[in-house]
């Protein structure tokens, strides 16, 4: 297949001297690694809120390894940042400094051991493959995974948990390759998790994960994924430009509930909008700038504030320059 002229495949030598506006990208010198490199990339195509501006430099590895040497090389110089399906990020218009890595169809894989029920996924694994590959297999407890519209690598960074079950109760370990090219095994006890956080450094990449199953008939299993994704679809915004839950839930309260006590169902602004079908999550119905969707959610805490006194807190993780 031919390639775009704005991509660099590393097989060719060295990387095109590249001016980006505003930016730092500077030519890069990658020897062995086999990876693709495209300088000023759009990101807002690879994010659910289809806005925002460019990575100085996106990075897709061809294996462990490839992104192993990329990182050494890269040796700490320009900060690292991973991207699974950006469903939980706003990518501000200024664009991100220094690398994206998106980890593609090497990444990709799941399979099971029958006999343990552990499920072996790739960082770049979509939870609807690995719910359904544990299915297929008679594997259970997996199936809240079929509700969350992102990769393994975002799931065990963000905590990602739905209807119960948090990826905390079924991880038992992921490898992490650091911004310094190590590559670690962490147990499930070493990423500290709590409510859709995890103690995951900034830059380290997750390339794999095991979750812990338990034997399963695919029936029940199925009938439980299929229950999972009409209860989506009933009650979330999930065919539209969006980026899930918004705000944390506080303590004892649900965020939906502040936002639509606070008068912000449909609340505007510029192309962004407060869903009328889910007051937590915001969506882009009109060309919206990521600057409209992070400053209608900065409204609506202000409101929230007001009206109940309470701080909402970002879940939406917000990165690059305003
Ligand atoms: C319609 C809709 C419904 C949603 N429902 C839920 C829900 O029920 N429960 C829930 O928890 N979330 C939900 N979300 C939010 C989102 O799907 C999760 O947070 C998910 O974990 C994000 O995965 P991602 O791969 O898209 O990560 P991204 O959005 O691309 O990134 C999120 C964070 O994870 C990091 N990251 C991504 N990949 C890696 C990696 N390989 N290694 C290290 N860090 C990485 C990014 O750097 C960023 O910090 C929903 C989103 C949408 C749009």
């Amino acid at each position: 297949m031919e390639q775009p002229d704005d991509v660099w495949n590393f097989d060719s030598g060295m990387a095109p001297d590249c001016e980006v506006e505003g930016g730092v990208a500077a030519p890069l010198e990658m020897d062995g690694v086999r990876g693709t490199l495209k300088p000023d990339a759009p990101l807002a195509k690879l994010v659910w809120f289809k806005s925002g501006g460019r990575a100085d430099w996106l990075f897709e590895p061809a294996d462990v390894d490839d992104l192993r040497l990329f990182l050494e090389r890269l040796d700490g110089d320009l900060p690292v940042m991973a991207l699974g399906l950006g469903s939980n990020v706003i990518i501000r218009d200024g664009g991100v400094p220094g690398v994206v890595v998106k980890l593609g169809k090497p990444f990709a894989n799941v399979s099971v051991d029958d006999e343990s029920c552990v499920v072996e996924c790739g960082g770049g694994a979509h939870g609807i493959l690995v719910a359904s590959t544990a299915r297929d297999n008679g594997v259970a407890g997996l199936e809240f995974m079929r509700g969350i519209p992102g990769t393994v690598g975002g799931f065990v960074r963000m905590n990602g948990g739905a209807y119960g079950r948090e990826v905390s109760d079924v991880l038992i370990d992921c490898d992490v390759v650091m911004p310094s090219g190590e590559c670690h095994t962490l147990p499930v006890a070493d990423m500290q998790y709590s409510y859709r956080h995890s103690a995951l450094p900034p830059g380290a990449v997750v390339v794999a994960a095991r979750f812990q199953g338990q034997p399963g008939d695919p029936e029940i299993v199925g009938a439980k994924m299929d229950e999972i994704a009409e209860a989506r679809e009933n009650s979330q915004p999930v065919r539209t430009k969006t980026g899930g839950s918004t705000f944390k839930n506080p303590p004892g309260r649900k965020a939906w509930e502040l936002v639509d006590a606070a008068g912000c169902r449909g609340l505007r602004q510029g192309g962004a909008q407060v869903s009328e079908k889910h007051t937590n999550f915001l969506i882009n119905v009109d060309n919206a700038t990521s600057s409209d969707i992070e400053g209608l959610g900065e409204e609506v805490r202000r409101r929230v504030y007001e009206n109940s006194g309470v701080e909402l807190e970002w879940e939406i993780e917000r990165v690059g320059r305003p």
